[in-house]
C-alpha cells in the first residue's frame, strides 16, 4: 500500500524506528536483567554452600548449624522460606541433618552431580521437581578430606523470585509499549504535519500560477532551511520563466509590427495609384516600391525563420569545410558598391586561405550582417575594414569600423532582437534590429561567440569568433 501523504509516510516510519528499539532495547533489558538474577541467586548459593562445607568438615556430624536463616540472609539479603539444604554421603544417599524441620528436595541426588563431585567440583543445575511450580536451582559441592570425598552438601532453591521477576518486566514493558507508540506516533504526526505546512502553503500558492500571472512568487519563510531554499529556487525559476514569455511577447508584437509596415506601406501606394488613371511610368514607380518593400518583408521573413530554426536547435545542419577568406572576399566584394557610394573605404585585410568547419551560407550571411552595419553606421569619409587573424583553436573576424560608435549601455541591448538605438532609428530607416541576434545565433550554432568593443564618435569592432574544428 503506498501512502500519498508524506506526513503519514514520515509518522509510520518514525512510528516503526521507534518500535523496533524499544523492542530491541527491551530485549537487552530482559537479558540483561535474568543474567543478573542468575549471577546472583548462584554466587549466593555458593556462599551458603561454602560455609556449610566448612562447618561439615570441622563439626562433622553436628551438620546443620541451626542459623541456616541466618546463613542465608548473610548471602541472599533475606531469609527465602523454599531453601533447602541436604547432606549425602559419597554414594549419594541422604545423611540424616541435626536440623530435621530442614526441608529437602524431593529428588535423588543427580549422577551428573555425583560425578562432579566424585571429580572434586562443584555442580550448577536448573531442575523441574514434579512437586514443584518453579523450577529450582541447585549447587552440589563436594565436601573433601585430604582429597577424598566424605560428603555432598546441596544447596536448592526455587526460581520463582526470578521468574516472577521476569513476568513483572515483561509486562510493564507490554503495558508501555503501545503507550509509547502511541505517543510517538501522535507527536510524529503533528512534527510532520508543521514541518509540512509551507509545502501546502506552496502547493496552493503554484497552483494559481499561470502563464498569465507569472508575476506571483512563492513566500520565503527566510529561515534558509530547505523548504525556504526550495521557494527561493523556484521563485528564481518562476523569474527566469516570467523573463522568456514577456521576451517572447516582446518578440511576437515587434515581428508582427515590422511584418504590417511594409504591407501598409504597399497597400497605401497601390490604393493612391488606383485613385485615378495614370501613365505607365507612374506606375512602374509604384510597382518598383512595392517589390523593394516585398525584398524587405522577404529579409525578414528569412530572418524570422532562421532565428527560430536556431531557437529549435536545428540551425547549421550542412556542416563542410570553408575557407573564411574566399567568403569575406566575397561580402567585400558584394558591398564595395555599396560603400563607394558612401565615400567609405572598405578593405580586406588577410588574404591566406583559413579553413573552418561550418555551413557557408550561414557564415556568408553572418560576415554580410557585419560589414553591412559597418557601412551603415559609419559617416561618409569613413572606413570599414575586415581582418582575419588565424590562431591554433579558433578563427578571428574583426569588422573594424570608425563609425558612430556605441554607448557601454546600449551595446548590452544591440544583441536583442528588435532593438535599434534611438540614435540609429531615426538616422537610418532600413534594418529593423535583427541582424546582431542573426549572427550571435550563427556564432552559438557553430560553437563559437560575437564579441564587441566600441567607442561613440570613434568606431566599433565586432569580432566574430569560430573555433576551427566544431
Ligand atoms: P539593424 O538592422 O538595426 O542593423 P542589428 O541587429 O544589426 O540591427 O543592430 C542592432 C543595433 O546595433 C543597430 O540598430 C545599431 O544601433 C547597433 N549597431 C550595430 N552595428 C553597429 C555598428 N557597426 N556601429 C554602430 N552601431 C551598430
Amino acid at each position: 500500500m503506498r501512502f500519498r501523504s508524506i506526513g503519514v509516510r514520515l509518522t509510520l516510519w518514525y512510528s516503526g524506528l521507534l518500535g523496533c528499539t524499544f523492542f530491541v532495547l527491551a530485549a537487552i533489558g530482559y537479558s540483561l536483567l535474568s543474567v543478573s538474577l542468575a549471577r546472583e541467586m548462584d554466587s549466593a548459593l555458593e556462599g551458603v554452600a561454602e560455609v556449610l562445607v566448612r562447618t561439615v568438615r570441622e563439626d562433622d556430624r553436628s551438620f546443620f548449624p541451626d542459623d541456616v536463616d541466618e546463613l542465608f540472609r548473610r548471602f541472599f539479603g533475606f531469609s527465602p522460606l523454599d531453601r533447602r539444604v541436604e547432606l549425602f554421603d559419597p554414594l549419594g544417599r541422604r545423611e540424616d541433618m541435626q536440623n530435621r524441620d530442614e526441608r529437602s528436595l524431593e529428588m535423588p541426588l543427580s549422577e551428573a552431580a555425583r560425578q562432579a563431585a566424585a571429580d572434586g567440583r562443584p555442580l550448577f543445575e536448573t531442575l523441574q521437581s514434579p512437586a514443584e511450580r518453579y523450577p529450582i536451582r541447585v549447587l552440589t559441592m563436594p565436601v573433601l578430606e585430604r582429597g577424598r570425598l566424605v560428603h555432598l552438601v546441596r544447596v536448592a532453591m526455587s526460581l520463582e523470585n526470578s521468574v516472577a521477576a521476569k513476568r513483572r518486566f515483561l509486562t510493564v514493558m507490554a503495558a508501555i509499549f503501545p503507550v509509547a507508540l502511541l505517543l510517538a506516533g501522535g507527536g510524529g504526526w503533528l512534527v510532520a504535519r508543521r514541518a509540512l505546512r509551507p509545502v501546502d502553503k506552496m502547493t496552493r500558492t503554484a497552483r494559481k500560477i499561470s502563464a498569465e500571472r507569472l508575476d506571483r512568487r512563492l513566500a520565503e519563510s527566510g529561515s534558509g532551511d530547505e523548504l525556504d531554499r526550495l521557494a527561493n529556487t523556484l521563485n528564481e525559476m518562476l523569474g527566469r520563466l516570467d523573463e522568456s514569455v514577456s521576451q517572447m511577447r516582446r518578440f511576437s508584437a515587434d515581428a508582427s509590427h515590422e511584418l504590417q509596415t511594409p504591407l501598409t506601406i504597399i497597400k497605401g501606394e497601390f490604393e493612391v495609384a488606383l485613385r485615378r488613371p495614370r501613365e505607365r511610368p507612374e506606375y512602374e514607380a509604384v510597382l518598383r516600391s512595392g517589390l523593394e518593400e516585398i525584398d524587405r518583408l522577404n529579409h525578414l521573413v528569412e530572418g524570422l525563420l532562421l532565428l527560430a530554426r536556431a531557437d529549435a536547435g536545428v540551425l547549421a545542419t550542412d556542416f563542410q569545410q570553408n575557407d573564411i577568406g574566399v567568403l569575406a572576399a566575397k561580402v567585400v566584394e558584394q558591398l564595395t558598391t555599396m560603400a563607394a557610394t558612401r565615400r567609405i573605404s572598405l578593405t580586406l585585410a588577410s588574404a591566406a586561405p583559413v579553413v573552418v568547419d561550418g555551413d557557408g551560407e550561414h557564415l556568408y550571411r553572418a560576415l554580410m550582417n557585419l560589414v553591412d552595419n559597418g557601412i551603415k553606421y559609419t559617416p561618409e569619409g569613413g572606413s570599414v575594414q575586415v581582418r582575419i587573424d588565424d590562431g591554433a583553436d579558433e578563427v578571428r573576424i574583426a569588422v573594424i569600423d570608425t563609425g558612430i560608435g556605441i554607448s557601454t549601455q546600449e551595446q548590452e541591448r544591440i544583441f536583442h532582437r528588435f532593438h535599434r538605438s534611438d540614435q540609429t532609428r531615426t538616422k537610418n530607416a532600413h534594418g529593423v534590429g535583427l541582424g546582431l541576434s542573426i549572427v550571435q545565433s550563427i556564432a552559438a550554432a557553430h560553437g563559437g561567440r560575437l564579441e564587441v568593443k566600441s567607442e561613440p564618435g570613434r568606431g566599433s569592432t565586432f569580432c566574430l569568433i569560430l573555433p576551427k574544428k566544431v
